[in-house]
């Protein structure tokens, strides 16, 4: 990043920061909501800079924990949802996958290539190495529930559900 870019980030980050008011105690809100029976919803979506979940869900301020990866793939968000399960006690998981998807443009073996050719040697250091490319989000949204549920207790004890996002409507749709 060059120091300008930088600089023009912070510069903003301090004007935000004159009118941004504390959240308030994460353990508060934790035990509040676990009193009244709130379930917390968590929100896997893409990287892509273009579509902020909060933007074309419309979400309220602390309506739901959002995890972003690329391509929105639930097997990369693993880690991140188990923990926040255990912190926030989860009720309803929606995966979002979306149309004209950067991990749509390339297959695996190309995603593969690509990174060999820019960083030579990465496929041997890192065998397991898995990009998650997307074919059909209708039908990667649908595995990717599926796994979710695969997991002890998901399935039952939680929602999950899968939408796709039309990037160039703005309009979600529920596959599974
Ligand atoms: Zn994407």
């Amino acid at each position: 990043m060059s120091n300008s870019k930088l600089a023009y980030i912070l510069t903003r980050n301090a004007t935000y920061a004159q009118k941004h008011t504390s959240p308030g105690s994460l353990l508060a809100r934790i035990n509040a909501r676990k009193s009244a029976g709130i379930q917390g919803t968590v929100i896997i979506s893409c990287s892509d800079p273009r579509i902020p979940p909060e933007t074309f869900l419309a979400l309220e301020k602390g309506e739901a924990a959002i995890i972003r990866n690329a391509g929105g793939r639930t097997r990369d968000a693993v880690r991140s949802l188990v923990a926040l399960d255990a912190v926030g006690n989860l009720g309803t998981i929606i995966v979002v996958h979306h149309t004209d998807c950067g991990m749509s443009h390339t297959d695996e073996a190309g995603f593969r290539a690509k990174t060999e050719a820019r960083h030579p040697g990465i496929a041997a250091s890192e065998p397991g190495l898995v990009f998650g490319a997307i074919r059909d989000p209708e039908e990667t949204v649908v595995e990717d529930v599926e796994f979710l549920k695969s997991f002890p207790g998901f399935g039952e004890q939680m929602d999950v559900v899968g939408l796709v996002l039309d990037t160039h409507t703005g309009l979600v749709k529920q596959v599974v």
